[in-house]
């Protein structure tokens, strides 16, 4: 079989080795006589692989013990009516960046459920820079600061993150976990959708300091509280056992492959190759501030929208899938997440040049 080039945004890539390993299992998990996906998330079978699932987690991003690491469902989107329902109490005000359309999703749900403060805006310049983290002070009187780490349709990452002191850094992770070191200890929250670098879709992952439960609003709902998740291990109710699994199996394979450490080197190299070629003419243009552009999700943009829909198509044709820019934004977007090899960049890179060179 002849594998797509898969530059989609999300669901996204996936190692080869990892489909095969699911292939291989997806019948007779392990020579149990029956698939993970037939057994009780209370068995000895399921608890096995997700007690290893998050302690490779653990290992991989180096999370301290006074950490909870679990799953849920409900996808990264829950997360934005979670976190205010959980942690902005009365009285207190929470302060977000909006920098895209998922920290924007994030804040109008919190701004629903009390007071927010919206310290950076760039909505004037189509959310293209970010402000200095140094720059970044919470309100006084704030629950939480709340960012979006990589702003998966702008293209736009934060490089470094703001100072908070003792008020939570809280942030969405979605589309750049694991694709460099991150300091956890800065986070009184990191979470995000497992479909980009860590799996297949239906997983959210939850990293929280322990702490974090005493600053909750009280008389929760229980799907609500994230204490109640925390006692137990996200199995409060039935979680997305295949993606978990999914996940369990893309941790291995980054430890093999160099650790986040070696993410990191490549997502450098592979997002190095594609910038180069949009550096190297005004042909290409990308929209975003040099010194925030994404290394996972490439945004860029063409002379026409004609030459962009030429771009696809033709792309397409040669096997190069998830090109296209979100709907709501328009023009190009190659994602490079961690699963997706050397080779295709490469590939991608060639075709750019020779589309150039036909239609500069
Ligand atoms: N945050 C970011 C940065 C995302 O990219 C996405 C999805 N693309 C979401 C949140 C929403 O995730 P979900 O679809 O899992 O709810």
């Amino acid at each position: 079989m002849m594998r797509k080039k898969n530059y989609f945004a999300g669901p996204s890539v996936l190692p080869i080795e990892v489909l095969e390993e699911m292939r291989d299992n997806i019948v007779d998990y392990e020579g149990n006589g029956l698939s993970i996906i037939e057994a009780s998330h209370r068995g000895g079978m399921f608890e096995e692989m997700y007690d290893s699932c998050l302690s490779t987690f653990r290992e991989l991003l180096n999370i301290p013990e006074d950490y909870d690491v679990y799953f849920l469902g409900g996808g990264a989107t829950l997360q934005f009516t979670m976190i205010p329902t959980n942690f902005l109490v009365k009285g207190k005000v929470a302060d977000y960046a909006k920098t895209g359309t998922w920290s924007n999703k994030a804040c109008s749900d919190a701004q629903k459920l009390g007071d927010v403060n919206v310290f950076f805006d760039n909505k004037a310049e189509n959310y293209t820079t970010l402000p200095d983290p140094k720059s970044v002070k919470p309100s006084d009187n704030s629950a939480y600061l709340y960012l979006c780490a990589n702003e998966t349709i702008g293209g736009i990452e934060w490089k470094d993150f703001p100072d908070t002191g003792d008020v939570p850094l809280i942030a969405d992770m979605s589309s750049d976990i694991l694709s460099r070191p991150v300091d956890v200890k800065k986070f009184g929250m990191i979470y995000g959708g497992v479909q980009k670098n860590l799996g297949p879709a239906g997983a959210t992952f939850i990293i929280m300091r322990k702490d974090m439960l005493e600053r909750r609003n009280p008389n929760l709902t229980a799907y609500m509280d994230y204490a109640l998740h925390a006692k137990e291990k996200g199995l409060y109710n039935t979680p997305p056992v295949f993606s978990i699994w999914g996940v369990k199996l893309v941790l291995e394979w980054i430890k093999r492959n160099g650790g986040v450490e070696g993410m990191d080197k490549n997502a450098d190299l592979k997002s190095g190759l594609i910038y180069s070629v949009i550096d190297s003419s005004d042909f290409w243009r990308s929209p975003v501030d040099k010194r925030y552009r994404s290394r996972m999700n490439i945004v860029f943009r063409l002379p026409s929208e004609e030459l962009e829909a030429k771009f696809v198509k033709e792309a397409s044709a040669e096997g190069m899938l998830g090109l296209k820019g979100h709907r709501s934004v328009g023009g190009l977007r190659a994602s490079l997440y961690n699963a997706l090899p050397y080779e295709d960049v490469v590939a991608l890179k060639d075709f750019m040049k020779e589309f150039e060179r036909k239609n500069g």
